[in-house]
């Protein structure tokens, strides 16, 4: 079988996942992606094929030379985004791709244009996979999990490929957040391990935010607007200084890169009491500290320029960056750089704004970080996949495994 073939198959499996469901996994059509995962690994002759029950599988094919010891792990999600419908997905074949525009819906007249994508002009002659127009592809993380599969299928053919332990997993519910929250690590056996989730081919992810939230309420005075003179505290009003006193250029809005932000993201209340939610990130543990800490000197500031303290602030971590933990194990990314290397394919490091399953993985006690699929503009009708990106892919796990 081949990447593309396996490609197809998987994106046409609806297996979207949703927020507002609190069984495990989220929707149970997850499980027609891993009851098939589960039959093409025996298939394939691998050993050891777990299904837990919870949506996760966990795999392992031993080792054949014994200098090969450090057990790696390699994870896809099955599950794909709820921005877009994920049913019905009809994938369409691009070989040789000339450049121009392509057009994915001559009905509803949705195009893949170059000038608005211009990741497309990299993949000129190439063989790309994309939506008809009304769907997303999926390939957020069918790709992952195709390429992860291809793998699997040349291990098992081919003997004379010399490897240490590979241990597989597959999960659900990433796009929602709970990926990792029922994955064993115990059952995972893996020392450290790659989730084959990111995009271009020549970006891997091995730093993440760190992240903490805040929750500020305000006690007002609610009295008769008519008879509020000197007595009314409006609780809105001191919600709105309080937001204004903060910087302008750390929010969502005009930060990038490497630049944190405080970001509200809700506001609710009343005279007599107001509430606002925040999140704070920034990939320095230290900055985000800081940011921390200016939300308190705020309170405190605001607080006593008022009759009495009227405000208070509960600030909570949510997660971390692993960069920190990856660094302690340098071989991690010693094979991932050398194995670009040998290929030849420049490679760039690219923080992610934002958290991933690694990361959460990562300080589960299984070092994570972030590896292509080859996959471009994920969550929508404009996701396409670049089947000669997915295969490189398999070409730079033979050698991350063959070390
Ligand atoms: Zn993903």
């Amino acid at each position: 079988m081949t990447l593309l073939e396996r490609f197809l198959d998987y994106v046409k499996i609806d297996s979207q996942s949703d927020p507002d469901s609190s069984t495990v996994p989220s929707t149970a059509k997850q499980l027609d992606v891993i009851a098939l995962l589960v039959r093409q690994l025996k298939e394939l002759g691998v050993p050891r094929v777990v299904e837990d029950g919870k949506g996760n599988v966990y795999a392992t094919i031993p080792g054949n030379d014994p200098k090969k010891t450090t057990s790696i792990g390699l994870m896809a999600h099955v599950d794909t985004a709820t921005e877009m419908s994920g049913k019905n997905v009809r994938p369409q074949v691009i070989t040789n791709y000339d450049g121009g525009v392509i057009t994915l819906s001559h009905e509803l007249g949705v195009v893949l244009d170059p000038t608005v994508f211009p990741s497309l002009t990299f993949h000129r002659g190439k063989t790309l996979v994309t939506t008809s127009g009304d769907t997303l592809l999926g390939a957020d993380d069918k790709a992952g999990v195709a390429i992860l599969m291809d793998f699997v299928q040349f291990v098992m053919q081919t003997p004379s490929y010399r490897h240490g332990p590979i241990q597989i997993g597959f999960t659900c519910d990433e796009e929602i957040g709970r990926g990792v929250t029922h994955f064993d690590p115990a059952l995972f056996q893996a020392t450290f391990a790659y989730t084959l989730d990111g995009g271009d081919l020549h970006r891997i992810n091995v730093e993440n935010f760190n992240a903490s939230s805040a929750v500020v309420r305000f006690q007002g005075k609610a009295i008769h607007p008519g008879s509020a003179k000197n007595q009314m505290v409006n609780a809105q009003t001191l919600a709105a200084r309080y937001h204004l006193s903060l910087p302008t250029d750390q929010i969502p809005e005009t930060t990038e890169g490497y630049e944190g932000f405080i970001h509200l993201t809700q506001s609710t209340g009343g005279v007599e009491s107001a509430e606002l939610r925040y999140i704070l990130r920034n990939h320095d543990l230290k900055k985000l500290e800081a940011l921390e800490a200016l939300m308190q000197t705020k309170v405190d500031a605001l607080n006593s320029a008022l009759d009495t303290p009227r405000l208070t602030i509960t600030i909570q971590r949510s997660y971390y960056n692993m960069k920190s933990i990856i660094d302690q194990h340098p071989d991690i990314l010693k094979r991932v750089n050398d194995a670009y290397q040998a290929l030849n394919l420049p490679l760039y490091y690219e923080p992610i704004r934002g958290g991933t399953d690694g990361a959460m993985l990562t300080y589960k006690g299984v070092p994570t970080p972030n590896l292509a699929t080859g996959g471009y503009n994920f969550h929508g009708k404009y996701e396409y996949f670049v089947v000669e990106d997915g295969l490189m892919m398999v070409e730079v796990l033979k050698r991350i495994f063959a070390y």
